[in-house]
């Protein structure tokens, strides 16, 4: 079967993508290595005010404003002590959502375009794309990776990529609880303890990101947690599974020849600051707003969106290092200056507004 236009992976990312082609009537492909969505109902995503706009641009139906729960004020501690908290006067500052809603939304009218069951197995790309499958060939004029941390496309494309792993799982859960519409963001020698705001049916709940060593017990950790920083959450049901591995993974190309990288198949984050999915997002919009010039390989087109999606990388890279060595590892004096710092941020409005702008901003 041949289309202009072949997707791995039928991820948030990949669907995005085939909306957008879709709505530009585009012809294409999306294969999925599944035969059905992978499905994790503690999974959550916060989406940035970017993400959300071009979301409802390419989906009219979506209208997240409409379901995603608004956080208005986000605060961010140094073990049980208040280090910084960002609120905005203008507007919320992110919307939760269940990844699992938002996927299957996003699924919503792309049924015949997907190939479910049919994992990507090897690849030519001459002048055209051409993969084997699980489920037959297929072939197009080029195709967009959109495969995941380990991307498949990425390795037979012989993309280089750099990546390190953190020794640190994350662990999602959610618990009923009232949230205000706040988030925190607990950070500890123990790793990041992340609480998320989450209407569920007009429920509230919290939902629950433990970053920690993959050694460490989740639930014992948590235990610990809700007490130290008096959360009071019931914990009893709780039941973590077998959680995330973290690792940081870079491709320092996005494309090769007629393979183009997009979503967690180009750069993949740990959650800390959760920007992962939003900076995917910001791959998809680039490769909207500039179709025709991608559909044509034009070369200026395609070094821009290496250049110009690896430079947000780069710096969220940068962000969420900084965060993690600082946090992570702040022996009493490192504390402190930490703390002091903190506290002179906390009383500067316009650098708060600012980290707000930026964060939102894929
Ligand atoms: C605990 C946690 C919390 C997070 N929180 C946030 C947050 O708050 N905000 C945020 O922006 N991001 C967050 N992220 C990151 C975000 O979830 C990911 O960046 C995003 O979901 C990646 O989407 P994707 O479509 O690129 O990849 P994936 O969702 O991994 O999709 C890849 C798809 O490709 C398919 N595939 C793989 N190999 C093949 C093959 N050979 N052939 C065919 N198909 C194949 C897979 O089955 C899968 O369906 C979080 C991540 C974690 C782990």
């Amino acid at each position: 079967m041949q289309k202009e236009v072949l997707i791995a992976g039928a991820g948030v990312i990949g669907c995005l993508l085939g909306k957008s082609l879709k709505k530009k009537n585009i012809s294409f492909k999306i294969l999925e290595k599944n035969p059905q969505p992978f499905k994790n109902p503690s999974r959550t995503v916060a989406l940035t005010s970017d993400s959300i706009r071009f979301l409802n641009t390419v989906d009219s139906k979506l209208d997240l404003n409409a379901w995603a729960t608004p956080v208005n004020s986000m605060n961010l501690f140094q073990d049980a002590a208040q280090a910084l908290s960002l609120d905005s006067d203008q507007e919320k500052i992110s919307s939760i959502c269940a990844l699992d809603d938002l996927h299957e939304k996003l699924l919503n009218d792309l049924n015949d375009d997907i190939s479910w069951d049919t994992a990507i197995n090897s690849m030519n790309n001459d002048k055209l794309i051409e993969v084997s499958t699980s489920n037959g060939n297929y072939s197009g004029k080029i195709i967009i990776a959109s495969d995941g941390t380990s991307s498949k496309i990425r390795e037979l494309s012989g993309c280089n990529v750099e990546e390190w792993f953190y020794g640190q799982k994350a662990h999602v859960c959610l618990v009923k609880c009232q949230h205000n519409n706040e988030a925190r963001q607990y950070f500890s020698n123990f790793g990041t303890l992340a609480l998320l705001p989450l209407n569920i049916e007009d429920e509230e709940h919290y939902s629950i990101i433990l970053c920690t060593n993959i050694t460490s017990d989740p639930k014992t950790q948590l235990e610990h947690l809700n007490e130290k920083y008096n959360l009071s959450f019931d914990l009893t049901d709780v039941n973590f599974g077998d959680g995330f591995e973290l690792k940081h993974s870079r491709a320092t190309k996005l494309y090769e020849n007629n393979v183009i990288l997009c979503g967690d198949a180009a750069n993949t984050f740990h959650p800390m600051a959760g920007q992962g999915l939003n900076l995917g997002i910001g791959d998809v919009m680039f490769i909207n707003d500039n179709l025709d010039d991608i559909l044509n390989l034009n070369q200026p087109t395609l070094d821009r969106y290496s250049k110009e999606r690896s430079m947000r990388n780069l710096q969220m890279t940068w962000i969420i290092q900084s965060l993690y060595g600082a946090f992570g590892n702040a022996n009493e004096l490192g504390s402190l200056l930490l703390k002091s710092g903190m506290g002179m941020l906390d009383k500067m409005p316009v650098v708060k507004q600012k980290i707000i702008d930026f964060a939102n901003r894929n």
